[in-house]
């Protein structure tokens, strides 16, 4: 079967500025909301990663050669169609994920911001120069591009996590094969149009669709110099040791588990919002979504019954509902999944204060819903502390004071971001330089950097050196070349032997 012209109704691969994939295998994509189906992703493997390696390949000369303020000028008009069509993205979003449309619209913001930071990319190439570095001798650095880059991302932000990584890499000159999740496929499609629309030559973006097949393809593949990855550790760990295996760079972003520790003297309503807003916020699927709240002293016995009365009220529904906080859980199997974690937590014997089980959804019945839910009395040995549960439940662990606060954070496996709340500087100072986490809130529930800081966790929630965008993600995406020049004005001055050394 020829593997071009797909069907209009599928998701496609979009390699060398086509459509692609007809002879594929397909897979539902869902409506979480409905629980039915909306579309199928066509699933791709070895042929469809060659195919589109192949297309990044040859483009990559010519991109790499444009000059930087050219490459901007592509990213710029980018940045002015995702800006007319943020609406049509964010509908995409809500349809497959299911999160507020309110919401999606700021997962979109989040990524045009990236976008913006690329657009200046001959300032971010801008590099050294030392003139006389020894006599009639300069020295200068080029931040060079590595060639094809590949992104491999999570379905929990469709469209901001592949922009924390593709507009880095092509303002530095790198072509570029993104492969979303196959659970929420669509949104990446619209952006490769976009960037087609924005003047993009075909092949410097390419997208694969597919799971595990199509992955570990991309990371073999001896024309691919970079891995960019997002999504749970032992996915991270895999792609992470693969990639390296196979000799490629590789940055793997993986888990969480964020605490907030709210101090006795912090304000408690504030505290509360910040609580309910980042616990239950996208039902929780947010790699920054607080999932512990660590409660110092007397603040469990003040603030529990206050979240448990915002729980219950939060309005779950359609997220194309504007009234809805909270939207329902990605696939049958996530909600599945998180509800047999409650279940354990009361064989484990937390309290459960807030049930948010079996929630049904008038007018929605086959939606996968799962209503917000609260434990207190919480400990670290439990299953449900310990574990990315990745939906929204919340777990309240009391502790006597900030320093056992400060070691239960320090002792989780997972450092992606954690908060604290609190009036007094010192206790925020001390918490932010000694906390084991890489983004520290003070005062602020989900510390996601802005796109020129660069966004990373410690431990085991990032594998591999460098952060994601940012001068971090210029980094990643380049490397350097230190080229060292001199101009004779006479030849046959005659072999030197000795180390040189500024004369
Ligand atoms: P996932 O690990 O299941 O999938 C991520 C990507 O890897 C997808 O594209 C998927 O197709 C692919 N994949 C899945 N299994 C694979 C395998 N065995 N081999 C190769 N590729 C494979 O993650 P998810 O469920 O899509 O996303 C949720 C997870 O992502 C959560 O753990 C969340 O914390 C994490 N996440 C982390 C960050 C961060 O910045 N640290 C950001 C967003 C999401």
């Amino acid at each position: 079967m020829n593997n071009t012209n797909p069907s209009e109704e599928d998701v496609p691969h979009h390699i060398a500025g086509r459509r692609f994939g007809a002879a594929n295998p397909r897979q539902a994509v869902y409506n979480p909301a409905l629980g039915t189906v909306v579309r199928h992703v066509l699933l791709g493997g070895p042929v469809e990663a060659d195919a589109a390696v192949a297309a990044a390949r040859t483009a990559f000369p010519a991109w790499a050669d444009t000059p930087p303020i050219r490459r901007a000028r592509v990213l710029n008009k980018f940045l002015e169609l995702l800006n007319r069509n943020q609406d049509r993205l964010a509908a995409l979003i809500t349809q497959e994920h299911g999160k507020v449309f309110s919401d999606a619209k700021g997962e979109v913001t989040r990524g045009i911001e990236i976008v913006e930071f690329a657009c200046a990319a001959p300032q971010l190439l801008k590099t050294g120069y030392t003139d006389q570095v020894s006599t009639g001798i300069d020295n200068w650095t080029l931040r060079q591009p590595l060639g094809v880059a590949v992104g491999i991302t999570p379905f929990n932000f469709p469209c901001m996590v592949p922009c924390w990584m593709f507009p880095v890499a092509l303002a530095a000159g790198n072509s570029f094969v993104l492969k979303p999740s196959e659970r929420d496929p669509s949104p990446a499609i619209l952006m490769a149009e976009l960037l087609q629309e924005a003047g993009l030559p075909d092949g410097v973006f390419n997208v694969v669709q597919g799971g595990k097949p199509v992955v570990d393809a991309l990371l073999a593949h001896p024309d691919v110099q970079a891995a960019s990855f997002v999504g749970s550790t032992a996915v991270a760990r895999h792609i992470y040791e693969t990639g390296a295996r196979h000799g490629k760079r590789v940055q793997a972003l993986g888990g969480a588990k964020n605490h907030m520790v709210v101090m006795p003297d912090a304000d408690m309503d504030q505290a509360v919002d910040a609580l309910i807003g980042a616990a239950y916020g996208s039902a929780g699927e947010r790699c920054m979504a607080i999932s512990v709240a660590v409660l110092v002293g007397d603040v469990g016995d003040r603030i529990v019954g206050k979240l448990a009365a915002r729980a219950r009220a939060l309005r779950v529904g359609n997220g194309m509902s504007p009234e809805m906080e909270m939207g329902p859980i990605v696939t049958r199997e996530a909600m599945e999944r998180i509800e047999r974690y409650i279940g354990l937590g009361v064989e484990e014997g937390a309290e459960l204060v807030v049930d948010g089980r079996g929630l049904k959804v008038a007018g929605h019945e086959s939606g996968f819903f799962t209503g917000g839910t609260l434990f207190d009395r919480v400990t670290p040995r439990m299953k449900i502390y310990t574990d990315e549960i990745f939906g929204p439940v919340l777990c309240c662990v009391r502790v006597p004071d900030f320093e056992a606060a400060l070691a239960l954070v320090n002792a989780h496996e997972y450092g992606n971001g954690v908060a604290c709340y609190t009036r007094d500087g010192h206790t925020a100072r001390e918490f932010s330089r000694r906390i084991q986490v890489g983004m520290v809130g003070i005062n602020v529930p989900i510390p996601v950097p802005m796109a020129w800081h660069g966004f990373g966790g410690w431990k085991r929630s990032l594998f591999g050196d460098m952060h994601a965008y940012g001068e971090e993600g210029i980094r990643f995406y380049t490397r350097q070349k230190s080229i060292m020049q001199r101009w004779p004005e006479r030849t046959g001055a005659g072999a030197e032997f000795v180390m040189p050394t500024a004369k």
